[in-house]
């Protein structure tokens, strides 16, 4: 393919960020546009529920493009706008915007993203968290309030519960499945999870879910209520692709692309970040991560793709989570799994949470004989060293034998 003469990125957040920036690191001369429905400063998500939240950091500590780092780019931008449609096609690409302007490509990256789900009839005055405007109601809510419910014990429900401890608030998590994060870590592994948020002084609840929020707390399926000052709804994010349907594609499950980040079924089109469903060259199935670091990883693929540069070198996905003092770090694919391996620590032993200290436990999960995926509490320095075996799909007696000559 020879290089593009404009280059579109829809969405500037982080993987059109991080796009734009590879583009230019990859040698790419032509034009650059970026598209993003929120006005800017563009800005990082992970400190959202942490140190943001917690008042800790302030708006420019969050910024992924300050001053001028965008004109410097050379990039033109169109904040403030949403893509509304995209007509793909050989002889190039358009895309419509909601103020009723074309804008023509040869190349066109897809970053937009995912939405924060809401609850059937969920309040107005029930939170959400995904976007800094989010972050900052809920700040200022829960600094004058002296307790919370947080609906959804997934990484960002518990990262926000463990902000608001921090913070002096009692705080109620609920929990529909019977431990957190089970989709991502399994049951095992995220009932380990869920004593982590116990010991961290959240009333944990699990195997409940809520018939109906009112703006002060819940009632629960098994008919008790909480009461609360503040309310948060974290159930997961959802796509918003509507916008894309004249494409014809199935995008019910992302937007599929190949190992390189293009979009099957439409040419000169790319997809990065957690809207984007990637083949993984290893496995051969479709898999989207909703990480930081992937969206981060996919565009510096695609910018080297679209550039026609050497690709960066394959990446093992990785994920990580500060909840309750502690680092919760994954590398690999979990979900895989059908066994465990407990390498580290005391928490785990024999496929189940022991009850022992969570900190520095380090668990395997295997696919067969094969580690696909290791998850570490408080224990990064271990949880890097695996890195190598998962590169290698080291077998069960391989990942023994590495984890006893580590020291
Ligand atoms: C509160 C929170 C905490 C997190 N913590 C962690 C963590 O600790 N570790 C971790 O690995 N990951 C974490 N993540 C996930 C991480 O932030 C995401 O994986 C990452 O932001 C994905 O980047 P993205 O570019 O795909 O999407 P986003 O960063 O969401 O950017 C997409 C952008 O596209 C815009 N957009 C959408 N549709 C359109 C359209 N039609 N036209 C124009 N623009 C559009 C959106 O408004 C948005 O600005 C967290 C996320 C949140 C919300």
């Amino acid at each position: 393919m020879s290089e593009p003469e404009h280059v579109l990125v829809v969405g500037a957040g982080l993987g059109g960020l991080r796009t734009v920036e590879g583009l230019r690191r990859a040698g790419y001369e032509g034009r650059i546009g970026l598209v993003g429905t929120e006005e800017p400063p563009a800005y990082d998500r992970p400190p959202l529920s942490k140190q943001y939240l917690a008042g800790e950091w302030d708006r420019d500590r969050i910024d992924l493009a300050a001053g001028d780092h965008l004109e410097t780019l050379g990039v033109r931008t169109h904040f403030g706008r949403s893509a509304v449609s995209l007509r793909a096609g050989a002889d190039g690409n358009e895309v419509e915007l909601d103020d009723g302007s074309t804008l023509h490509a040869d190349a066109v990256v897809l970053a937009v993203g995912v939405a924060a789900r809401r609850l059937a009839e969920q309040p107005e005055s029930v939170h959400l968290l995904r976007t800094v405007d989010d972050a900052t109601g809920l700040r200022k809510a829960l600094a004058n309030a002296s307790s919370l419910l947080v609906v959804g014990a997934g990484f960002i429900g518990a990262e926000v519960a463990s902000t608001a401890v921090k913070g002096g608030l009692a705080v109620t998590v609920l929990e529909a499945d019977g431990v957190p994060m089970a989709r991502v870590l399994g049951p095992e592994v995220g009932a380990l999870a869920g004593r982590l948020i116990s010991a961290g002084g959240a009333d944990l609840r699990c195997g409940v879910s809520v018939s109906s929020l009112t703006a002060s707390g819940a009632t629960l399926s098994d008919g008790t209520s909480v009461e609360a000052d503040v309310t948060v709804v974290g159930v997961g994010a959802c796509l918003e692709l509507d916008w894309l349907a004249s494409t014809g594609l199935d995008l019910s499950g992302g937007i599929v692309c190949d190992e390189h980040g293009r979009v099957e079924g439409l040419d000169g089109v790319w997809a990065v970040g957690d809207a984007a469903a990637w083949t993984d060259p290893r496995y051969g199935d479709r898999i989207r991560h909703e990480h930081w670091t992937s969206a981060t990883d996919q565009a510096a693929a695609v910018a080297a793709d679209i550039a026609g540069a050497d690709p960066p070198p394959e990446s093992v996905p990785y994920f990580w989570s500060d909840q309750f003092g502690m680092k919760i770090q994954l590398i690999g694919r979990p979900d895989l799994a059908d066994g465990l391996l407990a390498l580290h620590g005391e928490g785990f032993a024999d496929g189940a949470d022991t009850g022992g200290e969570i900190k520095g436990t380090t668990i395997g999960y295997l696919r067969g004989d094969e580690l696909v995926a290791v998850v570490g509490f408080g224990a990064a320095r271990r949880v890097a060293r695996y890195r190598k075996p998962l590169a290698e799909r080291a077998t069960r007696d391989a990942v023994l034998e590495f984890r006893d000559s580590l020291t």
